[in-house]
């Protein structure tokens, strides 16, 4: 079978290996799509994130391919996700019902270290798939499907913060976090979503996702900015805002724009350092709190919400399916540059793997 091997900073090989075969309590999952992620982008780019030799893909939607001896709740060509981050069940986190948090989860999620090959190939081992495999409802695409990473960290984000129906919010960012953001938001009742976006294009796709208005932050900056989020809010800026962008400069306009006593989650990623101003004479006591990752729970509620209808716009953020030979040119070395793109799907067996 084909995959495509991570061997290092912007060395990734599309090679022959052999396909995998399931030992008791195993899964194989023949892969449809598996999202791009800008984790992926981001170790494609620098050393130090995830470790090569590996193959990537943390997103991954398929069929069940064959069962190892022991596996119950599955047969074969059933539709699955492969998530969420591994969790060992044994840590501190997971036996507080934190297991979005696990100490060793990273490493034990598919795609991110050599000993859990992810889904850029045409098809995945699961080593454990009463965990990592979670039924795709009936009635619901596979493109619908495959959101649940970025959908799910949104999600888990929105919950953990201390967002409440009739709160008013702000979210910047408009890649798939962001725009997730300001659908669920919306969902759940906020009574004001603010955009804040970087261009006229961001700012209309931003009213279809769920904003109430969009800003143009690359116009309305520092005090006008503040002045024109405190017209919106009663004159006391968003209750919660949500940094989708990642890095300084978005941090800190989230900071100014939320109320004194309000919250700043921050889901976005940035290998830089925040280094944000304090002494801004402006709102005070606001908490700032880093999230990223979601649970397998979450990811049934985002499905339940997907399979009956409560997100129709989420589909509309997958912008290019693409195949196994173009991972590269059309998937990795876009993504690492300035592009157009929300969520690009790689199709490892074809776009006529679709189920
Ligand atoms: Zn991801
Ligand atoms: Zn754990």
């Amino acid at each position: 079978m084909k995959a495509a091997l991570y061997k290092g900073p912007r060395d990734v090989e599309i090679i022959d290996k052999p396909k995998p075969v399931p030992g008791p309590g195993q899964a194989v999952v023949k892969v449809v799509y598996v999202g791009i992620c800008g984790t992926d982008v981001h170790s494609y780019m620098h050393p130090g994130i995830i470790s090569p030799p590996t193959i990537f893909g943390h997103e991954t939607v398929g069929t069940i391919d064959s069962l190892g001896e022991g596996v119950t709740g599955f047969k074969v060509g059933d539709r699955v996700a492969v998530g969420p981050p591994g969790n060992c069940g044994e840590c501190h986190n997971c036996l507080s019902g934190r297991s979005s948090i696990c100490i060793h989860g990273f490493p034990l999620t598919t795609g991110i270290t050599p000993n859990t090959d992810g889904g850029y190939a045409e098809y995945m081992l699961v080593r454990n798939p009463k965990k990592m495999c979670i039924p795709v409802p009936a009635g619901m695409s596979m493109e619908e499907a495959v959101l649940f990473d970025v959908m799910g960290t949104s999600f888990h984000g929105i919950r953990y913060s201390r967002f409440k129906m009739g709160d008013s919010v702000a979210v910047l960012g408009t890649g798939p976090i962001g725009f997730s953001a300001m659908m669920l938001l919306k969902l759940g009742g906020a009574s004001k979503v603010i955009a804040l976006v970087r261009s006229e294009e961001k700012a209309k796709l931003s009213l279809e996702y769920g904003a109430d208005i969009a800003i143009d932050i690359t116009k309305v900056q520092g005090e006008a900015l503040v002045e024109k989020v405190r017209s919106l809010t009663g004159g006391k800026g968003v209750d919660v805002s949500y940094e989708c962008a990642g890095g300084a400069e978005p941090t800190q306009t989230c900071l100014s724009v939320t109320r004194s006593g309000g919250q700043v989650l921050l889901i976005g990623m940035s290998p830089e350092p925040l280094g944000v101003r304090t002494a801004f004479y402006g709102p005070t006591e606001i908490d700032l709190q880093i999230t990223f990752v979601y649970d397998a729970a979450e990811i049934a509620m985002i499905f339940d919400f997907l399979a009956s209808g409560k997100l129709p716009q989420a589909k509309k953020m997958v912008t290019d399916i693409i195949g196994m030979n173009d991972v590269v040119t059309k998937g990795l070395e876009r993504l690492s540059k300035k592009n157009d793109q929300i969520k690009i799907l790689l199709a490892p067996n074809g776009p006529n793997g679709k189920v």
